[in-house]
């Protein structure tokens, strides 16, 4: 009974096309994670992704194919994951989400390490994605992604997981304002001049 149980949670919280976390998860789990870091005072970031012209590549070559794309994205986003450590989802249509927790602090340079760390799973993900083809009869189609990143640095009072969402889809926002395929990280001051 309590494998079966273990069974239909799992169910409960995955995504059914790209088998990643869902919504509805992600959202608390982040919460979660956002409290454990500011106990333990270490940092946490967030990926918010989102597959760029994609309501174009449906129109263009089919929603199935759509599909194929979206699964692809995912396996890349869980590849590129730390397993056991980041978090990934789908976290609506074409748009992923990953929590990337410091789990290791002894180090004095730790903020800096978990911002190299970040960007690197960042932009692993982003250059997997470019270089990924998507296969239509004879044809290949190339994909791309672009990436918002949110910093908590595992001290500031008052950052609730809403707020992080937020820094993150402006980034995001950015990004696809910058010419897309591309990281931009959420920065306060320059952020506040394009709202
Ligand atoms: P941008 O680069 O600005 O993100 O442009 P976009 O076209 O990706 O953005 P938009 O939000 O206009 O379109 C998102 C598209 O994602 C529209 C919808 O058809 C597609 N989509 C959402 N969920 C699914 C899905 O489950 N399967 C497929 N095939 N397509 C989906
Ligand atoms: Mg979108
Ligand atoms: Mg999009």
């Amino acid at each position: 009974v309590s494998i079966e149980n273990a069974r239909l949670y799992r169910e409960a919280i995955t995504d059914g096309l790209t088998q990643l976390y869902d919504h509805n998860y992600i959202a608390k789990r982040l919460a979660d994670e956002l409290e454990k870091a500011r106990r333990c005072k270490r940092p946490l970031s967030l990926l918010m992704m989102d597959i760029d012209h994609f309501k174009q590549f449906n129109d263009m070559y089919g929603h199935q194919l759509g599909d194929v794309v979206l699964k692809a994205v995912a396996g890349i986003i869980m590849s590129s994951a730390r397993r056991g450590i980041d978090v990934p989802a789908r976290y609506g249509g074409e748009e992923f989400a990953l929590i990337v927790p410091q789990f290791w602090s002894e180090s004095p340079t730790v903020q800096k390490d978990h911002r190299q760390d970040t960007l690197a799973i960042a932009e692993r993900i982003r250059e997997h994605v470019a270089a990924r083809k998507i296969a239509q009869g004879d044809k290949e189609i190339g994909i791309t992604i672009s990436i918002g990143v949110a910093f908590f640095d595992g001290f500031s009072d008052g950052l609730s997981s809403h707020d992080v969402i937020e820094q993150a889809d402006k980034a995001l926002y950015r990004a696809k304002m910058e010419g897309r395929n591309r990281v931009c990280i959420y920065a306060a001051d320059t952020q506040e001049k394009s709202n």
